[in-house]
């Protein structure tokens, strides 16, 4: 058990923080570059018109799987009115709640990480040469290629829906390792695309370490690693390159005037991590890289705070892990996210759940957006960057602020329809 400090008694505690990291814009570990961002690009674009001939709800964005940047002014109105702040810049969300095929930001790297382990294989048959259309992968020969190999996976839910459909659609056997209190529709859907469903008592990073475990006895098994996988971290990283453009599509210029403060929810990190490194490639210290992660289970905080990464669990310190983010309820941090973000990232803010719901209901009133609880987080630390950090960093109340929106579209209406009530109850509480 390690000493607790006053810092980590609150957080022990669970109380809501915000905290500053001090070793932002330190050297950092270089672990990755732009050109593998631009790789990982590169491969989704080989893979774009097989993507949009097997996803026709792709056709759209010519198989590109992106979501769009949304200023949001009503949401910004409401949230000054409700929280009594002011501040002088502008509100977008970034809608991978939007995001084709899985409706979440595991869209991105998950679905990336399968794609490349399809590609290696199809290129070492001798079968597939990189210049060709990919939409031959749809052919039968392919899906016979694929069916001899398996992909598995441990997942709280959206990555195990990401790795599914897609590893499903190429033909792959698909094994979703989750933990039992994983939502039922999402075990229902995998089922019926036909993936394997293993459910494990205890939580994610136990059926973590039962996927990884039985995919080391088969040289014919994937495992995605959602604690170290650099293919999924690169994947999320090419978000960056496209969200520029939307940017510059909106002729908004990043500058030290106009600076940029993107709100990412963070469970084991890779998501946040990857979005988080790929903008900083590009906006260098004109962007402030924000985590936020629940009060019950603040595991990047705890791993960086502590430098501990991945040494300690938030249950190392009785945290309880419990929290209805079911994305964000993640005891153990990824390292090479811990590695990658201890100097880039600007600040991390901590939330109770409750407030989840409140923003939910707030910008489904403002805007018609409907996002899950995870994805709300952003505007819980929206909020508190505003209230906290501004005497420290006066460009807060400017500048162009993103919460991205992390997933939501997959969820049944049911589902929604009660976190949206339980927002309007405590909205009226207000
Ligand atoms: C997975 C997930 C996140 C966080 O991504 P990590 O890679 O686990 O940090 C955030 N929001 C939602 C909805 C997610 O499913």
């Amino acid at each position: 058990m390690i000493k607790l400090d006053s810092f980590l008694r609150k957080l022990q505690n669970y109380e809501e923080l915000c905290w500053e990291n001090r070793n932002s814009g330190n050297p950092t570990k270089v672990i990755f570059h732009m050109t593998d961002i631009e790789d990982a690009s590169n491969r989704l674009l080989r893979f774009a018109p097989y993507i949009e001939h097997v996803f026709p709800e792709t056709v759209k964005y010519q198989g590109i799987i992106e979501s769009e940047l949304t200023e949001i002014p009503k949401m910004l109105r409401e949230i000054e009115s409700i929280d009594q702040i002011n501040t002088n810049g502008r509100l977008f969300i970034k809608r991978d709640n939007d995001l084709p095929i899985s409706g979440s930001i595991k869209a991105r790297g998950g679905i990336y990480e399968v794609l490349k382990f399809a590609e290696t294989i199809a290129l070492n048959s001798g079968k597939l040469n990189i210049t060709d259309n990919y939409t031959k992968l749809a052919n039968s020969e392919y899906r016979e290629l694929f069916s001899q190999y398996s992909i598995s996976v441990g997942s709280t839910g959206n990555l195990g829906l990401s790795i599914g459909i897609m590893g499903a659609k190429l033909g792959f056997k698909t094994i979703v390792h989750m933990s039992e209190d994983a939502k039922e529709w999402k075990k229902e859907l995998l089922r019926k695309k036909g993936v394997t469903v293993i459910e494990h008592c205890g939580d994610f990073n136990q059926a973590v370490n039962a996927g990884r475990k039985e995919a080391e006895t088969d040289p014919k098994c994937h495992f995605v690693d959602d604690e170290s996988s650099k293919d999924l971290f690169l994947g999320y990283s090419v978000a960056a390159l496209r969200f520029k453009e939307q940017l510059k599509a909106q002729n908004i210029d990043v500058n030290a005037e106009n600076p940029l403060f993107v709100y990412l929810p963070c469970g084991v990190g890779g998501g946040p991590g990857g979005v988080g490194f790929g903008l900083k490639m590009i906006y260098g210290e004109n962007v402030n890289i924000i985590f936020v992660e629940p009060t019950h289970s603040p595991c990047m905080l705890l791993g960086l705070y502590t430098g501990l990464h991945d040494q300690i669990s938030v249950h190392d310190i009785g945290i309880d892990g419990k929290t209805e983010a079911d994305g964000l309820a993640v005891g153990k941090p990824s390292k090479l996210v811990g590695d990658v973000m201890s100097s880039l990232l600007y600040a991390e803010t901590t939330f109770s759940d409750d407030r989840l719901f409140l923003y939910l209901a707030m910008l489904a009133n403002t805007e018609n957006i409907f996002i899950e609880p995870s994805a709300a987080a952003g505007f819980t630390s929206y909020v508190d960057v505003n209230k906290h950090l501004k005497k420290n960093n006066p460009m807060i109340g400017k500048g162009i602020h993103v919460v991205w929106a992390t997933g939501g579209n997959m969820v049944p209406s049911k589902d929604m329809d009660e976190y949206y009530q339980r927002g309007e109850i405590l909205l009226k509480k207000r």
